[in-house]
């Protein structure tokens, strides 16, 4: 059995890296980061790092063009500014729609991609790191558990039956994957979350809050604010 984790360099991803190699062994799992026309490149640096922690394979591709038109907060090509507040906030405000830094259909459209390399490098499992923070209040659409069933059953069909994608944290919180990640010591200190590309994480975005929210919870320090 071999796997393929779409990973971004963030806690989600990582501790679903780690959980596959656990789970397969290093050289039957592959890594693979995608650019997205994103303002800064520190996450794929992050997801580099990660991969070369636990050995494996890194694959990366790029789905830039794909993005072009849209102006998510997240992308490069973009003026809007990423907002400073937390995802429960920002949902007062947007009528039930996804936030500023919903990159449309991005899920969609990465395991898509990733369907296709998993056919071609012989992996029966795509794993990603779909949290329920990220689902709740329709923020980012593509990280619901009724679209992952969707899109899992729609892999699967046009894979021949061969790839079956897993989102081990579709049902858990951020702080409950964070929990995971500690007790099977995934490298947090390697990962980047921030959405601004500083020197440090900012502290302000709505993915550090939500981040310095899942460490404390656990009764933790983010070794990655450390450094
Ligand atoms: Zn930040």
């Amino acid at each position: 059995m071999k796997a393929l984790v779409l990973s971004s360099g963030g806690i989600d991803s990582t501790t679903a890296l780690c959980e596959a190699v656990e789970k397969y062994g290093k050289d039957n799992v592959i890594s693979l980061s995608v650019f997205y026309g994103q303002k800064h490149t520190k996450e794929i640096i992050s997801a580099r790092k990660v991969a070369e922690y636990y050995g494996v394979e890194h694959i990366e591709t790029d789905l830039t063009n794909m993005f072009v038109y849209s102006s998510s907060s997240l992308l490069s090509s973009s003026k809007e500014e990423i907002p400073k507040e937390e995802y429960a906030e920002q949902l007062k405000t947007t009528g039930g729609d996804s936030v500023s830094t919903y990159v449309p259909f991005r899920n969609g459209l990465f395991l898509s991609a990733a369907a296709a390399i998993a056919i071609s490098k012989d992996c029966d499992v795509l794993y990603y790191g779909a949290h329920a923070d990220d689902a709740a209040g329709n923020a980012y659409p593509d990280c619901s558990e009724e679209f992952n069933e969707a899109i899992g059953r729609a892999i699967y069909l046009g894979s021949g039956k061969k790839v079956k994608v897993y989102a081990p944290y579709v049902k858990c919180n951020k702080a409950e994957v964070v929990k995971t990640g500690l007790e099977k010591g995934a490298p947090y200190h390697l990962t980047w979350s921030c959405y601004e590309g500083g020197e440090k994480p900012c502290g302000k975005c709505a993915t550090c809050i939500d981040r310095q929210k899942a460490f404390s919870l656990n009764g933790a320090k983010d070794p990655a604010l450390e450094e």
